[in-house]
């Protein structure tokens, strides 16, 4: 187990203080997350690594998993790619089914809480079994900034009953009645999928999967969605590769809260055709050392999202000090500065022209990786987020006292 001392290297002493110093104050404070999915996505892989290092700062956190039918995923995944932006309307089956399941999940969850943490849309409605003593935090993973109207009014019943609202950019707030705070997202660099690996656990990945290291790799890990464009890939590596010899791997696996998954393998595999410097890589659960081992084997790492909440991913690439190219879209402007640290792009032309320039000049490349690493490492580790958190609960319990003492 990984120990809060092991990330001073990378932050320094200073910043574990000041964690300790925050922490000590939340004794005796109970904080229940909520989310959808165990395994799968950002959300469940920040929780994975937050939720331990909550518990060593001696911070009573917990986290549950909702659960609900194929029948509710497919509504909440149509209510997220709705708040990406896609024009949906909602029947009243299928806002009762949200609200019924929402009501099952309060009635079996603990409910003695001091803090409640709901994560994304899918278990929003439990703030309805919200009572006075409580607080209460809806956490929005997702890209927000140019959501389907009816839903976000649908949404906004909701999420105007909490005592605050997080969100990942700056270009996702909301005219909301709650206070809206900036918190974004952040990775382990301890964790298996970020942490150093020797050469011989990158080679034997290589190897497992037949691909060439002698040749360029470029990736993209994602799951298999269509705002990460997979098929969008495919078509710019073909671009390249009339000019650049180099493979393209996509890596990703599906969430449990993800029921369009297989449907875009489908179509990603029909146009790849069986390329064989195309690896589809459809990968089971904790895959974390070949996500890690493949990112560190890549030349190039692209995200060619066209929604994105934060893109873990890209952090993730950026810490190894890979250059990464990703769709200008949602928070991955927080990471990526145009031509100092990765390279920004909006079309698939644009995407192939980035990824030729950076195969043919890999000093480039390798100053873009190395000044996004830095960049990383000073606002993206989870130090911070640990940090960000423990502030806001501290807040919340404070304005809950100043109503007492009124
Ligand atoms: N991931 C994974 N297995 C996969 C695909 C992705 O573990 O098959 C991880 C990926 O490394 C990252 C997270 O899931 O840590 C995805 O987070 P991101 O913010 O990039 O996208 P999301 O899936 O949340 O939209």
């Amino acid at each position: 187990m990984v120990t809060l001392k092991e990330y001073e290297k990378y932050v320094g002493a200073d910043v574990l203080y000041e964690l300790e110093l925050y922490a000590a104050k939340l004794k005796g404070v109970s904080i229940q997350n909520i989310n959808s999915t165990a395994v799968g996505g950002g959300v469940a892989e920040i929780l994975n690594r937050m939720i331990p290092l909550l518990h060593q700062l001696g911070v009573n956190a917990s986290w549950d998993v909702i659960k609900g039918g194929e029948r509710f995923f497919e509504v909440t995944k149509k209510m997220h790619n709705a708040l990406h932006g896609k024009a949906e309307i909602f029947t009243k089956e299928e806002t009762d089914l949200y609200l019924e399941t929402n009501e099952m999940n309060a009635n079996v969850l603990d409910n003695d809480a001091d803090i409640y943490f709901i994560h994304d849309p899918q278990p929003c409605a439990l703030i309805r079994n919200k009572k006075k003593k409580d607080s209460w935090i809806w956490r929005c993973h997702i890209d927000f900034s140019n959501p389907d109207l009816f839903t976000w009014d649908y949404l906004k019943q909701f999420i105007e009953q909490y005592d605050v609202g997080i969100f990942s950019a700056p270009s996702f707030a909301r005219n909301l009645k709650i206070p809206q705070v900036l918190i974004s997202p952040s990775i382990d660099p301890l964790s298996n999928k970020n942490k150093e690996l020797p050469q011989e656990t990158i080679d034997s990945v290589l190897e497992k999967f037949n691909i060439d290291k002698k040749r360029p790799i470029v990736t993209q890990i994602s799951r298999f969605d269509y705002l990460k464009d997979p098929v969008g890939v495919v078509k710019v590596f073909r671009q390249v590769k009339k000019y650049i010899d180099c493979q393209l791997v996509l890596a990703g696996g599906g969430a449990t809260d993800d029921p369009e998954g297989s449907q875009v393998l489908a179509e990603v595999q029909a146009i790849a055709e069986n390329d064989p410097d195309i690896f589809l890589l459809l990968l089971p659960p904790a895959s974390d050392i070949e996500i890690n081992a493949l990112q560190r084997a890549s030349t190039v790492v692209l995200q060619k999202s066209l929604r994105e909440g934060f893109g873990l991913t890209v952090a993730e690439a950026l810490w190894k000090s890979k250059p990464v190219i990703a769709g200008a879209v949602g928070g991955i402007p927080l990471q990526i500065s145009h031509k100092y640290s990765g390279l920004l792009t909006h079309t698939i032309e644009g995407t192939a022209f980035a990824l030729k320039q950076l195969l043919q000049n890999p000093e480039y490349a390798k100053k873009l990786g190395e000044n996004g690493r830095e960049l990383i490492r000073k606002n993206f580790l989870i130090t911070r987020h640990l940090r960000d958190y423990l502030l806001l609960f501290l807040s919340l319990l404070n304005k809950k006292e100043d109503i007492v003492y009124l």
